[in-house]
């Protein structure tokens, strides 16, 4: 085997390139996703009924219509099908077209894809969702989009920690701030000895529940129930600048005090927090109005527009919602 000096900037370059492969958000971008496709729980899609279409006496619909194609061949079908059947098939209506064709029946065209396909079987589960209330807390959060976004991937354990990363071979898997045990989220995020300062100084030890949680997502589950909504917010900033700083450390070698993370967190909050209270102060009628979801079987359609005088250009977006709140079309 032979070893080669590489030069510094090499080494950046690959660095950078591997760190833009772990934390790639960006469409149409290649990237590490971190969190699995939702299959749609434990449930299968069951077709009603299925037509071998492989069969050598292929029986097709036309052979129970009547020569001039515009009605059924009742005889033949109350012969051939049960009764129930029978009267389905007579039930329908013949379209004047040509030969038999296949349709998604829940989709406007007619024509299947992933993303209506993927629609349909998250409309069908209904209640069976998560609805936990930590996902209402973390859309309400007054801060960075950022940081909403680092708090959802910490309760997907969506990010690249050291038991992440050892699974497809990256690295050991261990705590690199304490030389600890595996790097999982409660690790990172709870029980790791470089970080007990920062919630001591910041005053939240008191509020963080004791006992044992399965993830992430159940310790702040439980976290939320002791801190309102303002707290919590601090609580997730505080997060997302701990784990700053130990990438800080990891990558550029760079312990940052845990006073200034704590001094840091609680600047950010408030200044957010000032901002939020001067954008409702000054328009007062914005934050008063919120979007609610239709009643059951019923469709919301909300419409905007906008007119550019100099361009003489027209622009106009519809968005559909059905009663979970989902996107039916626009
Ligand atoms: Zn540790």
């Amino acid at each position: 085997m032979s070893c080669f000096m590489l030069p510094e900037c090499i080494l950046e370059l690959i660095t950078n390139t591997m760190r833009r492969y772990l934390w790639s958000g960006r469409a149409n971008a290649r990237g590490w996703a971190h969190v699995a496709w939702n299959k749609g729980g434990d449930k299968q899609i069951i077709f009603s009924a299925v037509h071998d279409d492989n069969s050598p006496n292929q029986v097709r619909c036309k052979e129970f219509m009547r020569s001039d194609g515009k009605s059924w061949d009742v005889d033949k079908v109350k012969q051939v099908f049960s009764e129930t059947d029978a009267n389905a098939i007579l039930g329908c209506p013949i379209c004047p077209i040509q030969g038999d064709l296949q349709v998604w029946g829940h989709h406007p065209t007619g024509v299947h894809n992933v993303k209506f396909g993927y629609r349909w079987i998250v409309s069908n589960r209904g209640m069976e969702g998560d609805h936990s209330s930590i996902w209402k807390t973390i859309v309400s959060m007054a801060t960075l989009p950022k940081i909403k976004v680092f708090a959802w991937r910490l309760c997907f354990e969506a990010l690249p920690l050291g038991r992440k990363l050892a699974a497809v071979g990256i690295n050991p898997g261990i705590c690199k701030m304490c030389q600890g045990p595996v790097e999982t989220g409660l690790h990172a995020f709870r029980e790791c000895p470089s970080i007990k300062e920062a919630f001591d100084l910041s005053n939240l030890s008191i509020c963080l529940p004791a006992g044992e949680f399965t993830d992430c997502k159940a310790w702040l589950e439980s976290v939320q129930l002791n801190m309102n909504q303002e707290q919590f917010t601090f609580f997730m900033t505080l997060l997302w600048n701990l784990w700053n700083r130990r990438n800080k450390w990891i990558h550029d070698g760079q312990l940052i005090p845990q006073r200034i993370v704590v001094d840091y967190a609680q600047l950010l909050s408030a200044d957010l927090l000032n901002a939020q209270e001067t954008s409702r102060a000054s328009n007062p009628s914005a934050s008063q109005e919120r979007w609610a979801r239709p009643l059951q079987d019923r469709i919301k359609i909300n419409v905007d527009g906008a007119f550019n005088p100099t361009s003489r250009k027209v622009a106009v977006g519809v968005i559909a919602r059905n009663s979970h709140g989902m996107m039916v079309d626009g």
